[in-house]
């Protein structure tokens, strides 16, 4: 009898293998390596209690001008109504080289939010 081999998944099956949190965390990781610091006033954050609720995707406020912000505040991604769960899936699927139609299929999203999400991506130098 044959052993059943786990073959690599199909484009469709990917965004179900990703960890919401860990794709959040990637995310948020990805666009504050340093950790969280002030959009307005530039202050880094270094409360513990406050560094963790910034990368689990809350809103904190800074201590020096009281100014409220989350993780995607002032990125490119502000103003998104996509989940960073679906952000992260999305950077993986272009990565992987991904063409748009089965990004969107597989992410439940329209082909032109995508193309566009492309496009924004690569004016800042993603070069996908
Ligand atoms: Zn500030």
């Amino acid at each position: 009898m044959a052993t059943k081999v786990a073959l690599p998944p199909s484009v469709e099956e990917i965004p179900g293998l990703l960890n919401p949190q860990a794709c959040r965390d990637w995310l948020f990781r990805q666009l504050h390596p340093t950790g969280p610091a002030c959009p307005s006033c530039n202050r880094t954050i270094e409360d513990s209690r406050a560094v963790r609720r910034f990368f689990a995707g809350r809103i904190i406020s800074c201590d020096a001008c009281d100014t409220r912000f989350g993780p995607i505040t002032g990125t490119i991604f502000s103003g998104t109504q996509m989940f960073a769960e679906d952000l992260a899936a999305m950077l993986v699927l272009f990565g992987m080289g991904q063409r748009d139609a089965d990004i969107a299929s597989a992410l439940d999203l329209h082909r032109a939010t995508v193309s566009r999400w492309r496009r924004t991506l690569n004016e800042h130098g993603a070069a996908l």
